[in-house]
């Protein structure tokens, strides 16, 4: 198990951010949906131990990050972080911030240092950007220059906070493609739910501080079967409704009246319903 949650909770004075959790996360990428305001971003840096938890306990790498600080140093050896927000030294190179970050993740060779900075300067496609100043970027380059710095040593536990914000759809598929990669768990909070569906082994959907969901993208398609509707007209009930480019009008949810179609639900389709019945 790479990380785990026991009854893990956060509250800022009187605000409940993250009810009592418990979850296990081991390898492959795992996507969490969920509303503005829902918890993830608490979620994510308590995994990052940025955050201490009110209560409960977080282990990973088998390390107790609530424990003693020992354990916790141990913990951040092996991840990796990119909050919702970077902020980046303007005046040092793309390639002089990734070695700044190497060098406090304890990478003491310096030829190998270099090599790994080349490589993930080169993952996100920044390798011909290596001697550009921050401040000379754009705004997808920065985003894409933060993405390399959590990458850094192949960690076990990689967490991103919003990843594909600010990145144009090729840039977004590449994302994919080095996620797809990695060798332990990747925790990605995201409002894309496509990314969700083409990338992530698991779905983790919350609200209100709870998880509502927890499954495999076929068991969140699952709930939504025999829910979504295209035709003339919408469906009693429904929860969203509209004219699809084909002048059809698509239903999520309600009563279909006959001569309705049925059709495969998205994951958008599911979430939507999902979020109706919490
Ligand atoms: P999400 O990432 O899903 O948008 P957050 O984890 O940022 O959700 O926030 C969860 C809840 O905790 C929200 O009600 C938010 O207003 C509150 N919250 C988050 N950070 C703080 C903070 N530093 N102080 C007070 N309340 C906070």
């Amino acid at each position: 198990m790479i990380a785990t949650l026991t009854d893990a909770a956060k509250s800022y004075g009187r605000t409940c951010a993250l009810r009592p959790t418990t979850l296990h996360l081991d390898t492959g990428v795992i996507g969490l949906l969920g509303p503005n305001g829902a918890g993830k971003t608490t979620m994510l840096r308590m995994l990052a131990t940025v955050l201490a938890p009110t209560s409960g306990r977080i282990t990973v790498a088998g390390y107790d990050v609530t424990g003693a600080y020992g354990e916790r140093v141990e913990a951040r050896r092996r991840i990796g972080y990119l909050p919702q927000e970077v902020v980046f030294p303007r005046g040092m190179t793309a390639a002089g911030f990734l070695d700044y970050i190497a060098v406090l993740k304890e990478w003491r060779n310096t030829a190998s240092r270099h090599d790994e900075v080349q490589r993930v300067l080169a993952l996100v496609d920044l390798a011909d950007r290596s001697t550009t100043k921050v401040r000379a970027l754009s705004g997808g380059q920065r985003r894409r220059l933060a993405i390399a710095q959590a990458l850094i040593g192949s960690p076990s536990l990689l967490i991103l906070d919003e990843p594909t914000t600010g990145l144009d759809p090729e840039q977004r598929m590449g994302l994919r493609n080095i996620l797809s990669k990695q060798p332990g768990a990747v925790l990605i909070s995201t409002h894309q739910t496509e990314d969700v569906a083409a990338l992530c082994d698991r779905v983790i959907v919350l609200d209100d501080g709870a998880v509502r969901f927890d499954g495999t993208v076929a068991d969140l398609l699952a709930t939504a079967d025999g829910l979504v509707h295209q035709g003339a007209e919408a469906t009693v009930g429904a929860i969203q409704t509209w004219r699809t480019g084909t002048g059809l009008i698509r239903s999520v949810g309600g009563e279909a009246a006959a001569g309705i179609e049925r059709v495969t639900p998205t994951v958008e389709d599911a979430y939507l319903l999902l979020r109706q019945q919490s």
